[in-house]
This record gives C-alpha cells, structure tokens and sequence, in this order.
C-alpha cells in the first residue's frame, strides 16, 4: 500500500517537472515564431492586436490631418497614440517613420526615442531610414541639455543605418563623419594633439575612419567599420582643408604629418597644399612649390619606367 502511494507521489513529482520543462520549450518556440510577443499590448484583444493597430493607425492620420500645428500638446497626443499603435503592432514601419518625424521640432527627445525603437526592433533590421532618422533628429535636435550622450547615440545611429544602407545612401557617411567630427572637437583632444577647430576635427575623424578600414581604402572590412567610397580622397580633401583653415597652426600640421606619414606611404604629395605629384615633378602642378624628385634616374635625371633608364641604360640601384 505505502509503496504505490510512493510511485504515486513520484509519478507525480516527475510529471511537473516534465511539464515545466515543456512549458519553458514551447514559449521558447513561440518567441522564436513571434519575436514580439513580449512587447505586444496584454489587453485582451483575443489576438486581435494587429487589427486594432489598423485602426489605430487610421484614427491617428484622421488626427493628425486635422490639426494645423504640432506644438507641445499635440505632440503629447501624438506620442500617447503612437505608444497604443505600437504596443498592439510593433512591427508597423509606417508608425515609427511618420509619428517619429511629426514630433521631431517641438519634442525632439520623444521622437528619438520613438525613432530608435525602431531601429532596434529585429523586426525591422533591414530599414535604415528609421535608424538614419533617429541619429538626424538626435544631431540636429536633441540638445546636450536634453541628453549629453546624444551624439553617441547620433554616432550609433548613423552606423547602423550605413550598415544596412550599403552603397545606396552616401549621405550617412557624411553625417557619420560629420557627428563623430563633433564628438571630438568636444573632446578638445584627439591623438594628444590639440583639436582647434572645425575642419580639423574632421581631419582626425576620417583619419580615425581610414585606420579602422584596415588603413585602405578596399581591404577587408572590419567588423565594425564600414565600406566609405573614395575615403582616401575624402581624406586628402579633409587634409587640405584643414590645413588651409590654419596654415600654420602648429597642432594642424602635427596632425597633418601623422596623417601624411601613413597614408601618403604610396603617393608623393606636395608638402604645401598635399596635391599629389607625378614622378619626375620638380614643382607641384597646384601651387607652383617645389617638391622632391622622385623615381629619376640617378645619371641622367630622365623618369625612370621600370629597371633600367629608357635614355642612358643605366640601373637605379635604390629598386
Ligand atoms: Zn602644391
Ligand atoms: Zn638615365
């Protein structure tokens, strides 16, 4: 008698923990199946959320059509509304895109937010506007005062938008660029060097760019960094303006020098205005500045093609 009522007990006992375990593999395929579950709204719409986003969604441009101006107020409404639209329907692109924007003058912290939601929702992991938008609205208007990381966030921001985009957008490198040109100058350092102003904080950004890319322009990307066309002209172009900003601050041309030492490794340019030269070149082609000589044959000074000099056959014994 008492041994059955043992088994019993035992029987028992295993089959809870059977279906504990049970109950933790199903909810693990569904959240496989519905990623958003645990974001969706509990009310009890009987699985009709994304129905009443529908709904919501037509009374929300129903509103938002009949208001003249989004101050403060409506954008309170606004943002209430989104946040019902978006509990039952997190994956509605639409929401983020339109509601995020309509608020992004007079509430500039509560679009970001809403923007990056967005960004973040694996859902959506193929759109890059919604990411681009959310670090435009926390360059452009978020303030320091609102949210001292922003720019960090802006800079997180345009990443993940460039690394969705791919080519088709080369606007987000630039504001990337230009962000974490910001961030630096903020810093006031950069490499122990002084940053002294606009153009030169560029300069540094790019050049930080140009070294996570593996310090050329088409080598293998890093996970982290991402393919920005004609970086190595962008560069030089950051370098001449930099230098033409102050020509003879002094914590430009150190920059300018670590710059130069690294990328001009297989390009001669002119020490003045870094206009690259050809071989042979006395004087540089832009500015009339007297460069040195390079690949000339050591006798009779004709440009050397290849081993041996094309006019007097001799050899130039550097190569
Ligand atoms: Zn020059
Ligand atoms: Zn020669």
């Amino acid at each position: 008698m008492k041994k059955t009522v043992v088994a019993h007990i035992a029987i028992m006992v295993i089959a809870v923990a059977l279906g504990s375990l049970l109950a933790s593999y199903l909810i693990d395929q569904q959240n496989q199946i519905s990623v958003n579950r645990d974001k969706l709204s509990t009310a009890p719409l009987g699985g009709f959320n994304k129905f009443a986003s529908d709904v919501q969604w037509m009374l929300f441009v129903n509103y938002a059509g009949g208001i003249d101006c989004v101050e403060k107020p409506e954008a309170e409404e606004i943002y209430k509304r989104l946040n019902a639209i978006l509990a039952n329907d997190p994956d509605l692109e639409i929401a983020y895109n339109i509601g995020g924007m309509m608020i992004s003058n007079s509430d500039p912290v509560k679009s970001a937010e809403i923007f990056m939601r967005g960004a973040y929702n694996q859902n959506l992991k193929n759109n890059w506007q919604i990411p681009f938008s959310a670090g435009f609205v926390l360059d452009r208007y978020v303030t320091d005062k609102d949210d001292p990381d922003r720019l960090k966030k802006a800079e997180d921001m345009f990443r993940l938008a460039a690394s969705r985009a791919g080519d088709n957008a080369p606007y987000i490198t630039s504001a990337l660029l230009k962000v974490r040109a910001k961030r630096i100058a903020e810093k006031g350092k950069w490499s122990g060097i002084q940053v002294v102003n606009d153009e030169h904080a560029l300069l540094c950004a790019m050049f930080d760019e140009w070294r996570k890319n593996g310090g050329t322009a088409d080598a293998a990307q890093p996970s982290d960094s991402m393919n920005i066309p004609d970086l190595k002209d962008r560069l030089l172009r950051a370098a001449q303006n930099a230098k033409a900003s102050d020509p003879t601050n002094k914590n430009i041309l150190d920059t300018l020098a670590k710059v130069m030492k690294v990328v001009s490794e297989d390009q001669h340019l002119c020490g003045n205005c870094l206009s690259p030269y050809a071989a042979g070149d006395k004087f540089c082609g832009q500015c009339g500045t007297a460069v040195v000589v390079f690949a000339v044959c050591p006798k009779c000074s004709a440009v050397m093609k290849g081993k041996f000099c094309s006019s007097c056959g001799s050899t130039d014994k550097t190569k």
